[in-house]
């Protein structure tokens, strides 16, 4: 298809060609359409979702082997609502409780000022430590970026740092709190304590969210703390999405792999890799929802800076465990959301989510189901690991933790998912990098980007910057259609 012709606006160039049908992207697409854009999705694996997998055996199980869960954000719901989901969200219980293996036992993780008091995961100097640092009296920042265990053991203390910040650390990155970047990964904390204190931050951050909160009685009722996903799993909202924006005209295609991104005038010519050999797509806009290391290559010509900028977002391997055991063969009742398990305990797995616990209908009755996740930017040897070695691995780990000890049981392996680049980190420099991008993506009106290195990598995170960057496309394809807009000679598009 390599024919140079010379195409019509009316069926060759598009508005909007956007990369990757990860929850990103799919929700860029969304939104442009219901403006009437031309759109077309291109994915280069044979299924839409990205990180979320969602899967189901015929012995009753169903898990997931990316997200488990997610924060019930407005626009996340509005998304839902849109595509045809609000019966099909499941809510879990906010009050479950959360804990921290330490010391050879669970502790519940303190989630109101009264448990903080009372919690064993700190000692009593911890316990003022933590108090002082939340209600703003803490030693001032030193120059410089801080680190994450830079910035809480600032505010908290040590101890909290290694009982509670870093295991959540690893529950959310898998990464290392010696390399995060305090205002990169936890802006929205970090920012708490310049309203004087985290106590203060968060009671002051409230009441603002609480003002910006639209009133959309079409929204489900979401209680506090409680945690969101769909009947079938996760992936019900990308597959939902892209149904409706096939129903709608809009291409979804799978198996279409980016390859090369040029721009010729105004133009974006961007040649896949299909099944069917190569496609080329010419248009007006082009969002690239892919990884940072993806994003890299495509533009390497393009954007030299820009490039080398997102080459040095590092993304560590994590493995997804997923095992089930009888309910009778652990030391606890199981009634919880799960556990996370601080680098100092002995324990390679990093947490285990009780998934079977949070939301009906994922394991048959007597059965406990856990996710689980190993490896992580302080556990590179994973990598090395066989999928058998990695599931006696986290079994060894479990039966230290929250199975029976002298259990005889060998788990059912239900499933094992490498992701050899699971989660980008957001270390020292992040924020640099991305002002390198942004600042290089003003040299190439039309072209943006939109993904869980940027704003955050939770399900809401990624749907909020892709709500915010549809906006800023909207506004450019705007601007040109008001403009003459010439044709140059670009090679024949073959999008239907
Ligand atoms: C193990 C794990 C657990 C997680 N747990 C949670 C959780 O519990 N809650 C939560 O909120 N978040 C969680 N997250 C984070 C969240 O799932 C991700 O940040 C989010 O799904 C990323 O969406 P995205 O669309 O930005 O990127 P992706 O989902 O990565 O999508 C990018 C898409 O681009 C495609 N692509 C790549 N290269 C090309 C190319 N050359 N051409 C065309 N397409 C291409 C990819 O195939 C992919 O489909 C987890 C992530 C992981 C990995």
């Amino acid at each position: 298809m390599n024919s140079t012709t010379q195409p019509t606006e009316a069926n060759q160039i598009l508005d909007v060609l956007v990369v990757g049908a990860g929850i990103s992207g799919l929700t860029i697409a969304h939104e442009l359409i219901a403006k009437k854009y031309r759109v077309l999705v291109a994915e280069a694996q044979d299924r839409v979702g990205g990180a979320i997998i969602s899967a189901k055996n015929d012995e009753g199980y169903q898990w997931e082997e990316g997200p488990n869960s997610f924060q019930p954000a407005p626009e996340l719901l509005r998304l839902a609502v849109q595509v045809g989901l609000k019966d099909e969200l499941v809510l879990a219980d906010g009050k479950l409780p959360r804990f921290v293996f330490l010391d050879g036992k669970l502790n519940a993780i303190p989630m109101t000022p009264q448990g903080a008091i009372a919690t064993k995961i700190l000692n009593w100097g911890s316990k003022i430590r933590l108090a002082l640092g939340a209600l703003g009296f803490a030693r001032p920042a030193m120059a410089g970026e801080e680190s994450v265990e830079q910035f809480f053991s600032r505010l908290l203390g040590k101890q909290a740092v290694s009982n509670l910040v870093a295991p959540f650390i690893s529950g959310v990155y898998a990464g290392d709190p010696k390399r995060l970047s305090a205002k990169a990964a936890f802006s929205k904390i970090a920012r708490l304590e310049s309203y004087g204190g985290l106590i203060a931050g968060a009671i002051l951050s409230s009441k603002e969210r609480k003002a910006q909160k639209l009133n959309d009685p079409n929204l489900p009722k979401v209680k506090t703390g409680e945690l969101g996903s769909f009947r079938q799993g996760i992936k019900m909202l990308p597959e939902a999405i892209a149904t409706n924006l096939r129903a709608q005209g809009t291409g979804v295609k799978q198996q279409w792999t980016l390859r090369s991104l040029e721009k010729q005038g105004e133009i974006y010519i961007s040649k896949f890799d299909t099944p069917m050999g190569e496609e080329i797509i010419t248009s007006r806009s082009v969002v690239l929802t892919t990884p940072a290391y993806v994003t890299a290559k495509l533009l390497a010509d393009l954007l030299p800076a820009a490039s080398r900028a997102l080459n040095e977002i590092f993304y560590p391997t994590v493995a997804c465990v997923v095992l089930a055991y009888p309910k009778h063969e652990f030391m606890y009742d199981m009634k919880g959301f799960g556990n996370l398990i601080p680098r100092t305990q002995g324990v390679r797995t990093l947490g285990t989510i009780w998934s079977s616990s949070l939301f009906a209908g994922r394991a048959p009755a007597g059965w406990q189901l856990l996710l689980n996740f190993i490896g992580g930017t302080l556990d590179p040897a994973l990598a090395e690991l066989s999928e058998l070695e990695m599931i006696e691995a986290v079994h060894q780990d479990l039966k230290k933790t929250i199975l029976r000890p002298d259990t005889k049981v060998e788990p059912k392996a239900i499933a094992v998912h490498v992701w050899d680049k699971a989660i980008p980190q957001y270390e020292i420099g992040h924020l640099e990098r991305l002002a390198i991008v942004e600042t290089e993506l003003q040299k190439s009106q039309g072209l943006y980007i939109s993904a869980n290195f940027i704003g955050g990598v939770a399900l809401g995170d990624c749907i909020k910057r892709g709500l915010q960057e549809a906006i800023k496309i909207d506004k450019f394809l705007n601007n040109i259609s008001k403009k003459s807009f010439s044709f140059p000679e670009v090679p024949h598009s073959t999008h239907e």
